[in-house]
């Protein structure tokens, strides 16, 4: 199997709830899946992730506990999570480790993790789930993949949304998790916004085929592909298919 191009950090911004919940552990099952098409959905570890018991995937909190710290994540969290994740993983080939309302880590915690975020054991990833990303030091942010971070632009985009450059960044990427995580980032956006994207896609994909713009480093037949998907989401649209229904069709069949 080829290596998965995958990142050690990745942030998950949005309102707390079962949706961000459901989320991380997709992404978090991408992480571990050894398929090629990851996350399968299901093989053991799939199944393991999905259904919250797997060995090697650990969730971070704030601390109920203590009167007059109730509400943040404390540095001493951090440091046991970093700990163990300077340990061999059990059963898959990464652990990973969820931390939940990210923002509410003080800034001690912030600077514990930011040493782990910068040298990271070779097997652990890290999920922040936040409720908005600016409850974080610039310098955590900044170590982590977000869908929409103007950090990664590296190619020419004028004219170009947010949602569908980022979108072409994560597929040339072919990181699966970067992938689904840009995917379910824009499950909430409305018929007309996922119409516009699917076209904005499309422009841009038919002008990188015709040699107009760079092609974000993904090959013709890539680009060809993408085009290909996109006319399936305007299809899906003229059947009335939910956005949502259709961003989790872009997550698991972008570039497979
Ligand atoms: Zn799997």
């Amino acid at each position: 199997m080829a290596e998965k191009r995958l990142s050690h950090a990745y942030m998950l911004v949005g309102p707390e709830g079962p949706e961000r919940d459901a989320a991380a552990r997709r992404l978090a099952a991408a992480l571990l899946c050894p398929a090629e098409d990851a996350p399968c959905g299901v093989c053991r570890d799939c199944r393991k992730v999905l259904g919250g018991v797997h060995p090697d995937v650990s969730r971070v909190g704030r601390e109920q506990g203590e009167k007059e710290r109730r509400g943040q994540i404390l540095v001493g969290q951090i440091r046991a999570m970093t700990a163990d994740a300077a340990l061999a993983p059990n059963e898959a080939a990464r652990k990973v480790y969820i931390i939940d309302e990210a923002e509410r880590m003080n800034p001690q915690a912030q600077n514990a993790l930011l040493k782990a975020l910068e040298d990271p054991p070779g097997h652990a990833c890290f999920i922040l789930c936040a409720a908005a990303a600016d409850g974080l030091l610039p310098t955590v942010r900044s170590r982590c993949v977000r869908g929409t971070d103007p950090a990664r632009r590296t190619t020419r985009t004028e004219g170009m949304s947010e949602l569908a450059r980022a979108y072409l960044e994560a597929a040339a990427s072919g990181d699966r998790a970067q992938i689904a995580l840009c995917c379910m980032s824009r499950a909430g956006l409305s018929r007309e916004q996922t119409e516009a994207f699917a076209g904005e896609v499309k422009d841009a994909v038919c002008a990188a085929l015709a040699g107009r713009l760079d092609g974000f480093g993904l090959t013709e037949r890539q680009l060809l592909a993408l085009a290909a998907l996109m006319d399936k989401t305007e299809d899906y649209l003229r059947h009335n298919v939910q956005p949502k229904q259709i961003f989790g069709m872009l997550a698991a069949e972008t570039l497979r």
